[in-house]
């Protein structure tokens, strides 16, 4: 029996699932308090240079996982796409993720792989046997001068705290590499929506069973006219902030024009705690089958949200993760919302994992639709 079932949010969450349960015949509503579709992926032309900005930070696609990369084909033609990150760091410009050049560079050496790597034993703090700090895994794997240079401003930058702080599992696996090898990301599939993501999250949502209402904030008490609801939203905003607001990261774009090419790459990181930003985009580069003379860039501060500000990046230490657990006990009560997506489970998720994640909460609602038995309140635990 076809079910009338609210999407809360237009991002790639509510697109994905809201498409799934279209095309198996049920009735969907999208609502979205912004007055845009694509969430926080979203992408605008600029009308002046014609530059594709991304409005809310830089986004590239990047996954492993085939199945979501046939799905984003599917809405949008994508271009191949590296992302090559560079850093300016104590007066000089250095490659990302660290690998052979930025090593030899850095320290004036000429060294192949296997003697780069001994190098840097050399250097690493091995007396640190069981990091546990951000700090302690640095200094364990690499040594002071390139965590100095790489890591400790950039981090306390984005994170408002000293790295010693921060648990070493942010920087599980240090990216370091002992090859030439400057691709950002390791994984197979890579590349850019051409015509951005805004038109390929408009296309999942173009279809005859989807109604989409933009400038349309909602709050709980909608939950009694539909069936069911799919919240992507912050989880503890549903409940009304009632037991406090969990902690976010926001960042703050300022924005400057150019006329030209202004940094001759996408992204430049500064790792120098003096300079107040993290990093300058240059959105133009995003794009490099199109042809701009002018340049639209962002330089990106990042600081605690308030409670007017976009939250970007959760928190996630313990105070954040004991609130999230009662908030999690809450909508175990719920009895037709299931939160997905970044915010719904307070968690920092790809794309191609969002994507991964409504696919199965979608595929998930069918089966249970089908069966007449309860969705659950989460289809990925969020703690
Ligand atoms: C700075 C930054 C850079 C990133 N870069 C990359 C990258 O390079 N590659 C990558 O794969 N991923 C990247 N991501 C991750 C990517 O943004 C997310 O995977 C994606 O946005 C998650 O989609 P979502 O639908 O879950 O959430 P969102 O995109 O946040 O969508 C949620 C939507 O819900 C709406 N909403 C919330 N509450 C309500 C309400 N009460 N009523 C109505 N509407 C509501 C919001 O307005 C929003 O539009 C980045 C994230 C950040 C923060």
């Amino acid at each position: 029996m076809s079910k009338h079932c609210l999407m809360v949010g237009a991002g790639l969450s509510g697109a994905v699932i809201g498409r799934m349960l279209a095309e198996a015949g049920h009735r969907i509503t999208v609502v979205d308090a912004r007055a845009h579709v694509g969430g926080n992926c979203h992408t605008e032309r600029d009308a002046k240079s014609g530059v594709m900005v991304h409005v809310y930070g830089p986004h590239i696609f990047h996954t492993d996982d085939a199945e979501v990369w046939d799905y984003v084909n599917r809405f949008a033609a994508f271009r191949p796409y590296r992302n090559r990150v560079k850093t300016t760091s104590q007066g000089a410009v250095y490659s990302l993720p660290v690998n052979l050049h930025t090593i030899n560079q850095f320290f004036g050496q000429t060294l192949r792989p296997d003697e780069a790597r001994v190098f840097l034993e050399g250097k690493a703090d091995t007396s640190i046997a069981d990091p546990q700090t951000f700090e302690e895994q640095a200094l364990r794997f690499v040594g002071p001068e390139l965590y100095e240079a790489f890591f400790k401003g950039y981090t306390i930058k984005q994170w408002g705290c000293q790295p010693s702080e921060l648990p070493a599992s942010i920087l599980k696996r240090l990216p370091v590499r002992f090859n030439y090898d400057d691709n950002y990301f390791f994984h197979k599939f890579q590349g850019m929506p051409e015509e951005g993501y805004t038109a390929m999250i408009a296309k999942i949502l173009d279809h005859a069973n989807i109604e989409v209402k933009l400038d349309t904030p909602v709050s709980r008490d909608v939950a009694q006219d539909y069936d069911h609801v799919f919240y992507s939203g912050p989880i503890d905003g549903w409940f009304g902030y009632s037991l406090g607001r969990l902690g976010y990261r926001t960042l703050d774009f300022e924005r400057f024009d150019y006329q030209g090419d202004y940094q001759g790459c996408a992204v430049m990181n500064y790792g120098d705690v003096e300079v107040p930003y993290t990093r300058i985009t240059e959105h133009k580069h995003f794009a490099p089958w199109e042809s701009h003379e002018g340049s639209v860039l962002y330089k990106e501060v990042s600081r605690a949200c308030g409670p007017d500000d976009i939250p970007y990046y959760p928190i996630r230490q313990v105070a954040e993760k004991s609130m999230l657990a009662d908030y999690v006990a809450l909508a175990g009560q719920e009895t037709n919302v299931t939160f997905v997506g970044r915010l719904g489970t307070y968690r920092y998720l790809d794309m191609d994992v969002t994507i991964r994640e409504a696919l199965d909460a979608g595929r998930a609602f069918l089966k249970a639709a089908q069966e007449g038995s309860a969705m659950p309140a989460f289809t990925v635990a969020p703690l």
